[in-house]
């Protein structure tokens, strides 16, 4: 499976296409298609069938999975988007920010 840097519950910047600018956080990702859905960014419509628990179905927005490279996660320790570099701690696979060199992953 190809990997990708960006996990569930990190801070992303949109980088490019329409919503380009926004942050949010990663609600999912697809690694399959190399894909991430972040909150707020690329909502669309979609209709809703009735179901037991909202018998009258109806419109909700949904966040449409976005490619990871319209994105870039946000470094939480100096809060710019950056890219990653995976570093070897303890035997396990840490992603250090490249710009301030601390580590992403608590
Ligand atoms: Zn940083």
């Amino acid at each position: 499976m190809p990997k990708m840097n960006i996990k569930k519950g990190d801070t992303v910047k949109v980088i490019s296409g329409k919503d380009k600018g926004k942050e949010g956080a990663v609600l999912y990702t697809h690694p399959q298609d190399q894909r991430v859905a972040v909150q707020g960014v690329a909502v669309v419509k979609k209709a809703m069938r009735p179901t037991q628990k909202n018998p009258q179905g109806g419109i909700s927005s949904v966040e449409a999975p976005i490619h990871v490279s319209n994105v870039m996660l946000v470094c939480p320790a100096c809060k710019a988007p950056t890219r990653v570099s995976i570093k070897r701690e303890d035997g396990k696979k840490v992603r250090v920010c490249k710009k301030c060199g601390k580590s992403i992953d608590q």
